[in-house]
């Protein structure tokens, strides 16, 4: 049995890649220290022979018994809210946890795939953003935690596998929904189910004119099982194109849960906070033969599905 280790195993992306390689047959050691995870995410795993769970913050020393074939780093803040929250550990997963892993790697021969993200391309100057893309990133705001951290992640993979020879994979993830969103991780889609579930004011930020493009995360997960399973070392978006306005998706989430009393309000825009996001995802469809497979509507069907059974509506006063 491929035994596959998965940081950041009970948030959101974790868990579903948890599911996906018990599924596969692989044995699973699941770990996270539940700063930002759920451990109900992955309960349902526990009573497995072929599941093992680590309480561990990967940025201390990591030990892991036995042999490892991969090893998957998810772990981190991964919400504006979160990392502006939490700006240290942040910077620390992104840094010490990979140097930690990456030598846990080469010590056991495992292939490695990092969590990357398409906020190493900031705030783009070109759209829609292909891999070849160097970014647009301020360092020093609020969102440079994460953008750097995602940043010197990736940069350290490569040294690794240039200097060492190690078998590394990068995904640069792109805006993902569906179950185990958290629904205070201050995130759009969350936050608006929420909001619309309860029948309150959608919050806007700016005039919802910045577009982002959802991607469902069954089709991530495949994604990035393909990625792994490949030969490419290269990093490789995997995001749904489907462009939409923030206006717009409220208005979708508005009408899907057909709630009277829920509207739209507006607020700041968050500093930094990028206009446009897009990915290309002709790499992903060439090397991988990739590409999603559900569209916005259905998805948005089975999140709302979901988060009915999650969000608490108040009683009437
Ligand atoms: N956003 C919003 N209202 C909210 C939460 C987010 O209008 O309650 C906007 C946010 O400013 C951004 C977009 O929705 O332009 C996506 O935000 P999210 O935090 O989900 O992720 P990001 O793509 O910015 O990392």
């Amino acid at each position: 049995m491929k035994r596959v280790l998965i940081t950041g195993a009970a948030g959101f992306l974790g868990s579903h890649l948890c599911d996906r390689f018990i599924k596969e047959g692989f044995h699973v050691i699941g770990m996270d220290n539940l700063i930002t995870g759920n451990i109900k995410n992955i309960e349902h795993l526990f009573p497995l022979p072929q599941f093992e769970y680590y309480h561990h913050d990967c940025s201390k020393y990591v030990h892991v018994p036995g042999e490892l074939d991969y090893i998957l780093h998810f772990a981190s803040p991964a919400s504006p809210i979160d990392y502006l929250k939490m700006p240290i550990q942040t910077l620390k997963v992104g840094s010490l946890a990979i140097h930690n892993l990456l030598g846990l790697a080469k010590a056991k021969g495992s292939r490695l795939i990092i969590a990357s993200t398409s906020e190493v391309y900031g705030d783009p100057l070109v759209h829609p953003q292909p891999e070849e893309y160097w970014g647009n990133v301020n360092p020093i705001g609020p969102r440079g935690v994460y953008d750097e951290a995602k940043r010197f992640q990736e940069a350290m993979t490569m040294a690794y596998h240039t200097y060492h020879g190690l078998e590394t994979r990068i995904v640069r993830i792109f805006n993902t929904y569906g179950p185990r969103m958290r629904t205070d991780d201050g995130r759009v889609l969350p936050a608006f189910f929420s909001q619309a579930i309860r029948g309150e004011g959608l919050t806007i930020f700016g005039d919802g004119s910045q577009t982002r493009s959802f991607c469902y995360v069954d089709d991530l997960v495949e994604g990035i099982y393909r990625l792994l399973m490949s030969d490419y070392t290269m990093p490789v978006n995997i995001g749904n194109p489907d462009e939409i306005t923030i206006k717009q998706f409220a208005e979708e989430v508005l009408e899907l849960v057909g709630n009277p009393k829920a509207h739209l309000v507006y607020r700041d825009l968050p500093t930094d906070d990028p206009k446009i996001r897009q990915p290309r995802i002709t790499r992903a469809k060439e090397v991988l033969d990739w590409e999603p497979k559900v569209s916005r509507a259905e998805g948005m069907k089975r999140a709302y599905e979901y988060f009915k059974t999650v969000v608490k509506v108040p009683a009437e006063a």
